[in-house]
């Protein structure tokens, strides 16, 4: 991993922030690290180290604002921004600081209408196990469902075959499983990792752009979805699916929404593709009755392709 890193960080429009933070903070489990100028309220999960991962942005419509991508350096940062210009994809600089805690970004237009930046510089506040000797997790910061990391996102939009191809021939992210259309031919669900993670970024076909499916976070284990379902029940928070098994990727899950509307998903990763691994293929009743979305009740839930934000 030399290139683009992970998915550091997600703006979440909520549309009361009060009860964004509530979920976010209090019962998804993060730590709330800022607040900035504007109102923006800065999260990050237990066992990340960097400033933020999650910010918060209080308006009148659900959805998500962009997706942050780390990229190794400043140098790795500038030879991205090359290879999108000549690629032909408009990019444009964010002043440092326009973010708490975070560089200069390069801003950029995806085919699929979303807004994905990289970055290369955050503040590392650490995950408060220490250096030298760490302890495996604080205690001072485990509380709520309490996952790991932010750890991927699916995006819904039009022209997906173009998005793969600016994803694996600039970025160079692997395509790790795809789903094909009814013609059997096209990829209208494409999962892309840049790491060995069974997906960094997916993006599914969609008439609208711009539009948010769901932001994933990790969890330790399957037991650790199974408490983080109990405490969605104990806190009414609105489940989507689960807890059940992708057949697609493999991941242990459960989707949920928060007091916005937002999707987001607690998962526990089972794959680990190296960039050598073939992709995986599925086709559309593969997806639904062959249990691509729900491997334990085979079959393609109403939600998944109706509702975004
Ligand atoms: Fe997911």
């Amino acid at each position: 991993m030399t290139g683009v890193l992970r998915p550091g960080h997600v703006q979440l429009r909520v549309l009361d922030m009060e009860a964004g933070v509530h979920h976010y903070r209090d019962i998804l489990g993060m730590q709330e690290t800022g607040r900035d100028a504007e109102g923006r309220v800065y999260l990050k999960c237990r066992d990340e180290f960097d400033h933020h991962s999650i910010i918060l942005r209080e308006t009148d419509q659900a959805g998500m604002d962009f997706v942050g991508f780390k990229v190794l350096d400043l140098p790795t940062l500038d030879d991205f921004e090359k290879k999108l210009q000549a690629y032909g994809v408009e990019t444009h600089r964010i002043a440092a600081g326009d973010l708490l805690e975070t560089g200069e970004r390069v801003r950029f237009t995806t085919p699929s209408g979303h807004q994905v930046e990289l970055y290369a510089e955050k503040t590392l506040v650490g995950n408060g196990c220490g250096d030298t000797n760490p302890k495996p997790w604080d205690p001072k910061v485990t509380h709520g469902i309490s996952p790991v990391r932010m750890d991927h996102l699916l995006l819904f939009g039009p022209n997906v075959p173009e998005t793969l191809k600016l994803f694996t021939e600039v970025l160079g992210f692997n395509l790790v499983e795809r789903v094909l259309g009814p013609d059997g031919e096209t990829n209208i669900i494409v999962f892309l990792s840049c790491s060995i993670k069974s997906h960094d970024i997916a993006f599914a076909h969609y008439d609208e752009p711009g539009k948010l499916h769901h932001v994933s976070f990790l969890m330790d284990s399957w037991e650790q979805v199974l408490r983080g379902g109990d405490i969605m029940s104990m806190e009414d928070v609105p489940v989507d699916i689960g807890p059940t098994r992708h057949g697609v990727t493999r991941g242990q899950t459960i989707y949920a929404w928060d007091p916005s509307g937002n999707r987001f998903e607690i998962f526990k990763e089972d794959r680990q593709p190296y960039p050598d691994h073939p992709p995986l293929t599925w086709t559309l009743d593969g997806l639904g009755a062959g249990g691509g979305l729900d491997y334990v009740q085979r079959k393609l839930h109403e939600t998944f392709l109706s509702v975004v934000t």
